[in-house]
């Protein structure tokens, strides 16, 4: 039986399913566990670490400890939110040769699509020995607003894991897909999604085969860590008041409070007091060891997050009126992310949609289980879902005093093909050079260049008499494809955005070639079920 993965490739975690005679099967990863935490390390040997053993080393390696890799995949090194994400990293961050950041590991530098390949062969390898074959086919997803390079990007690790990409499906439509919303009546259906370091909202229109994404926001710096967060900075400064004690200056003392304070929030989401215990934590100015110890009540801790909480339900409401909906018309919320396990969580997405959220599937498992769903219905080639998907940010290109001309609005259903004629602006231009930008500002050097190409050969004319038709085009797995043509002579140039940026198929086979070969050795096991 052929078998194709769903991946969820996260921030903080990742998680692969597959569909087994039409039921999902979450595969089990390192130590039988469903998640596995995206973190990949390199000791001093070079030795690879992947998941929680590269995760476990991080105080002893903090430099080459490389966490949240999805953050920093498809950018380039000058993106202010590369700079912004780079703020809170622990390894250092260069430009690669073709201006995308990559990790600096002392001794070489990888591209983040490198990294990433390291945790999509981990769960390969998991796949492979719990099903005893090659899984080589995959589905993956990511989130709705990733732009067509870091779509790229996130296909191009894939290909270093060896693994072939079937789609690339939005993570909301996954999680309609893991609960079955592309069947049945059409609904309106949000999905609230609070991971380890991102905060996600789309609304989709479900139904009938098709999955349409109306609108979607977030945040990409808010998650679990930043309730973490919370939840440490109590800690030590009960620390700081009771020792006089700086934990945070401890750099192992205070990656142990980081753990706690983690331990003590998902306690927190079942129980009503969390105790939080750490011996021989640290030194005291005496010279003793220092134990602490102390209790923490859901109450306190609700009051320590509650700006958190309302930052996402602010996002919530104005996403949901960025689709032209008002919260009655939602018929459903779908949560996904381990963080929405948190009762004050679930509470205030509820004031807002009155109806109890779905519960259905495991909010940490859903946009893995609908990426095997999708691949399952694309080898059901008769029973396709029909997956729309829309744009994240208007994509154009540039004309006079450098302004942005919007070819495809942001929110348009893709596959999208949109033809628009433009004039020359000079008599007898030679040539047109056309600049490929997304975003949503309107001068261009505020929005991002995805590529250029010149048009060339053009006849002798007046200005206004060459007429130059520019064609986008945006395929299923929203990669953009842009084709100017001469209308008189039919003469034209096409840019593939994708094959214009991220690395070059050169470097891209060198990546493979790397990879595969220093993959542990890794026999066939029979599945323990
Ligand atoms: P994800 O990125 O979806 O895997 O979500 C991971 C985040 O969810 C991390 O910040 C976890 O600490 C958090 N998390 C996982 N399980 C729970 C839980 N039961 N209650 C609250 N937070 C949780």
């Amino acid at each position: 039986m052929s078998l194709a993965l769903g991946i969820d490739l996260g921030t903080t975690n990742s998680c692969a399913a597959v569909m087994e005679h039409d039921a999902p099967m979450v595969v089990p990863l390192q130590g039988g566990k469903l998640t596995l935490p995206s973190v990949v390390a390199f000791a001093e040997d070079n030795q690879r670490l992947v998941g929680e053993a590269a995760k476990r080393q991080f105080v002893n390696n903090v430099a080459r400890t490389i966490f949240a890799a999805k953050r920093l995949i498809g950018r380039s090194f000058d993106d202010p939110q590369t700079r912004k994400a780079m703020e809170s990293m622990s390894y250092r961050c260069v430009k690669g040769p073709n201006g995308d950041v990559w990790v600096d590991l002392g001794d070489r530098q990888l591209a983040i699509q490198e990294i990433s390949a390291h945790i999509l062969s981990e769960i390969k390898r998991a796949a492979r020995h719990h099903f005893a074959q090659e899984i080589n086919e995959a589905v993956i997803t990511v989130p709705a607003y990733f732009n067509d390079r870091q779509r790229h990007a996130t296909k191009q690790a894939a290909q270093i894991a060896g693994l072939e990409v079937l789609r690339i499906i939005n993570e909301p439509t996954a999680a309609a897909l893991a609960y079955g919303m592309h069947q049945g009546a059409e609904r309106c259906v949000a999905v609230y999604d609070l991971g380890g370091g991102t905060f996600d909202v789309s609304i989709l229109r479900v139904g009938g085969g098709a999955v349409e994404v109306l609108a979607s926001d977030g945040d990409a710096f808010l998650g679990g860590h930043d309730f973490d967060n919370r939840i440490y900075k109590w800690l030590s400064d009960q620390i700081k008041k009771q020792h006089n004690v700086n934990v945070q200056e401890d750099l192992r003392a205070s990656q142990r409070l980081r753990e706690a304070s983690e331990n003590a929030k998902i306690r927190l989401s079942d129980d009503d007091t969390a105790k939080i215990g750490l011996p021989f934590l640290a030194t005291l100015p005496n010279g003793e060891s220092m134990h602490f110890e102390t209790n923490l009540s859901r109450g306190v801790y609700e009051s320590l997050i509650s700006d958190l909480v309302d930052r996402t339900i602010v996002t919530f409401k104005s996403t949901i009126a960025a689709a032209g909906l008002t919260p009655d018309k939602v018929d459903e919320v779908l949560l996904v992310g381990g963080m929405t396990c948190t009762p004050i969580v679930r509470q205030s997405v509820q004031t807002v949609i009155a109806s109890p959220p779905a519960t259905g599937v495991h909010p940490d498992l859903a946009v893995a289980v609908g990426a095997a769903v999708q691949a399952s219905l694309l080898d059901a080639e008769s029973n396709a879902a029909v997956l729309l998907d829309v744009t994240p940010h208007n994509l154009g290109i540039m004309t006079v005093a450098d302004l942005a001309e919007t070819i495809i609005p942001k929110n348009t259903k893709v596959p999208a093909s949109v033809r628009r004629r433009f004039v020359t602006i000079k008599d007898n231009q030679s040539q047109v050079k056309v600049v490929v930008f997304q975003g949503d500002e309107r001068h261009i050097d505020k929005n991002e260049i995805l590529g250029e190409f010149r048009l060339e050969g053009i006849r002798a004319a007046r200005a206004g008499d060459v007429q130059i038709d520019v064609t986008f085009a945006i395929s299923v797995d929203g990669m953009v494809e842009v084709t100017a043509t001469d209308v008189e002579t039919g003469h034209n140039q096409v840019i593939r955005i994708s094959g214009a940026v991220g690395i070059t198929e050169q470097d891209l086979e060198r990546m493979i070639e790397d990879h595969q070969s220093n993959l542990p050795d890794d026999g066939l096991a029979p599945s323990p079920t």
